[in-house]
């Protein structure tokens, strides 16, 4: 081998510099967690392994059991964890353990608090587990061998946890890893049989593979025969928690389960253990957390329900397992029937996995269902923590639309402080008979929509809208269309027909307003100076105390709508808005057609009317210049 015994030293890319850093110096509690991390990695690399041989089977070298050890060596003051699994070449020494390829880390350093307990779990959660080894480690020795590679081609990593660290090539005859970690000098605790055992079996009794530790044969009376040679040991049971009856398993084991699949130390909001026999069996454990998680937005997030085959590990984050909009909830599925070498693209187009997710997927919206019903506040707390995620699956999921309208809740003008916890069901139940539509208005914060022009005179009449603020809302809407046969209707589009909204409210204001003609001259002389700014002007039937509004065009985007594809960097079509004025206003009563500063006025109505709705200007100057100009002139009327 070239490279035999030259080794080669590298630096950590900065990110995992600052975050061997922040482990080393700032995470000071649970430092057991480093065993929990690499025997989760060990775990990883023989599922992984055992998954590659079943289409390679030149990888299984040997007969071995596939298996994880854990020793120590009070002389060294070592502890070692190593496996027989899949191992790494050199390249992907370097690749995993050098640097940090998924976007985690930034955001993990952002995330962290001062609570050092919660940091600590986090590590786990962004992917960057490896490293915790340094909270007890001053110096690490990592050797491996990729499955199916030469002797020759085994790898040594050495680091101190700083800096840097060195590789090197080495002849390695096992294939897989061993991690050998140099304990700093308080760290003795961990050179002991029972304290290890201890960890194992809190953190890592669910892994099905064996992980042994070497114990001397006990007597018949259970003590430890001190004649006898040590042998391997498997000291977890090994039995996966889902495999289990739910009657034998209680709500610590699940707790439990739960925090070691997901690093959340919050219980779950909802358990789902179920065993599904008949033409197809499978198990399915699924959770809802209590809270999002941090990557919940990340398109390259890898956590969700993780596909099992009669108790072996094939895929994680399984898509076609669950919906993205039900992308929060964490689990397993285990199936009895499906062959062990799937795919990726076996999942895709197969009907087994396919009646397998719609079944899920009607359990979790009816459970989801129960708890709204059972414990509303819960699922307030639920509704806040996943509402935007659950909205995208109005869209995405046609077949379960029903089932996914009675989930949703809204803030809307007659909820209290911003609210959602008005649900469609509320709301029509609560409408006057003669209103014949859900209306809503769509803004970029719950502080536009609230405050929009749009609803004067909604709250004139007493009539109740909901208020939409979420990207999502925009094609939810859409997607929604009606909710028991009532059509959901934007205040800020078409013309509306109020008639069916006025009740008892006279239109007191009548006989004071502008002439028709005068107001014929007027709009039509705006919508002149405005040009192309504007599809038409026209008198507004929904402003009560404000001048003038924008709306859409009934078959147009919304303006809402309009300003989110731009910030996603899409182009909107074309869309014109058309400008509304209040004929009662006494700033549009002041008008007229001849008026000599017509033209400053419209742009102003105009400018103002989309500040209301929270748009930017487009020339905010030479809004400032027509205003001041205008207020120079009322000025020097007035004085
Ligand atoms: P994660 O496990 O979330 O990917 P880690 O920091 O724990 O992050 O590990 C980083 C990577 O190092 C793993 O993804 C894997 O590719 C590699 N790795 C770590 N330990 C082992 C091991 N025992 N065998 C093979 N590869 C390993
Ligand atoms: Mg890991």
């Amino acid at each position: 081998m070239a490279n035999q015994n030259s080794a080669e030293t590298h630096s950590f890319q900065t990110e995992v510099q600052q975050l061997l850093h922040l482990i080393i110096h700032s995470l000071y509690t649970k430092k057991e967690i480093f065993l929990r991390e690499l025997i989760s990695n060990s775990s990883d690399a023989l599922d992984r392994l055992r998954f590659a041989t079943l289409t390679d089977d030149t990888l299984v070298e040997d007969e071995e059991e596939l298996r994880i050890r854990v020793s120590y060596n009070e002389k060294e003051k070592t502890v070692t964890v190593s496996d027989n699994g899949l191992g790494m070449s050199h390249d992907e020494v370097i690749e995993n353990i050098g640097t940090i390829a998924r976007s985690g880390t930034r955001r993990f350093m952002d995330s962290l608090s001062s609570d050092e307990s919660n940091d600590s779990q986090l590590i786990g959660q962004f992917g960057v587990g490896f490293y915790s080894v340094f909270l007890v480690a001053k110096k690490v020795v990592l050797i491996t061998r990729q499955a199916g590679s030469d002797p020759a081609s085994g790898v040594r990593w050495i680091s101190e946890g700083t800096g840097e660290y060195s590789v090197e090539n080495i002849t390695r005859p096992e294939r897989g890893t061993e991690i050998v970690i140099h304990l700093k000098s308080e760290e003795k605790e961990y050179l002991d049989a029972f304290r290890l055992q201890n960890i194992i079996s809190t953190y890592s009794d669910h892994i099905s593979l064996p992980i042994q530790m070497l114990q001397k044969a006990k007597g018949e009376d259970g003590s430890e025969d001190d004649a006898a040679e040590p042998e391997w040991t498997a000291i977890n049971s090994g039995s996966p928690l889902w495999t289990r009856p739910k009657k034998e398993v209680t709500d610590e084991q699940y707790q439990r389960f739960y925090s070691n699949l997901t690093y959340d130390n919050e219980s779950p909001l909802i358990t789902l253990h179920n065993r599904v026999e008949g033409k197809l069996d499978y198990v399915s454990l699924l959770f809802v957390p209590s809270k999002a998680p941090f990557d919940l937005w990340d398109r390259e997030r890898r956590h969700g329900v993780s596909l099992y085959v009669r108790r072996i590990f094939i895929m994680d984050d399984t898509k076609h397992l669950m919906p993205s909009y039900l992308r929060f909830v964490r689990g397993v599925v285990d199936a009895a029937d499906l062959p062990l070498n799937v795919s990726r693209e076996f999942l895709q187009n197969n009907r087994d996995i396919d009646r397998i997710r719609n079944t899920l997927v009607k359990k979790i919206l009816a459970e989801l269902k129960r708890t709204a019903n059972k414990a509303p506040d819960q699922y307030a707390n639920l509704w806040k923590e996943f509402g935007k995620v659950l909205k995208e699956g109005v869209v995405e999921d046609h077949e379960n639309k029903s089932s996914l309208a009675e989930l949703l809740r809204f803030s809307t003008t007659k909820s209290e402080g911003g609210d959602q916890t008005v649900s469609l069901a509320d709301y029509i139940k609560r409408m006057p008979l003669n209103q014949k539509a859900i209306y809503y208005i769509t803004a970029d914060s719950p502080g536009a929509a609230r405050s929009s022009p749009h609803l004067e005179i909604f709250e004139k009449n007493n009539v109740e809208v909901l208020l939409l603020s979420d990207p999502v809302d925009e094609w939810m809407v859409n997607g929604l269309g009606e909710y028991e046969d009532k059509p959901l209707k934007s205040v800020a589009r078409g013309e509306l027909d109020l008639d069916e909204l006025k009740a008892d409210v006279a239109d007191s204001s009548e006989d004071k307003e502008l002439d028709t003609s005068v107001l014929d001259g007027l709009l039509e002389k705006m919508a002149e100076s405005l040009g192309d700014r504007v599809k038409a002007v026209r008198a507004s039937r929904r402003l009560t105390d404000s001048p003038a509004c924008l709306v859409a065009d009934e078959n147009d985007m919304g303006a809402n709508l309009e300003r989110i594809l731009q910030s996603m960097g899409q182009a909107a079509p074309e869309r014109k808005p058309i400008m509304e004025i209040n004929p009662n206003h006494p700033l549009i009563k002041q008008l007229s057609p001849e008026h000599a500063q017509l033209g400053d006025w419209a742009a102003v109505l105009f400018d103002q009317a989309a500040l209301a709705e929270g748009a930017p200007l487009p020339e905010p100057s030479a809004y400032v210049r027509r205003v001041n100009d205008l207020l120079t002139r009322a000025t020097l009327l007035g004085g």
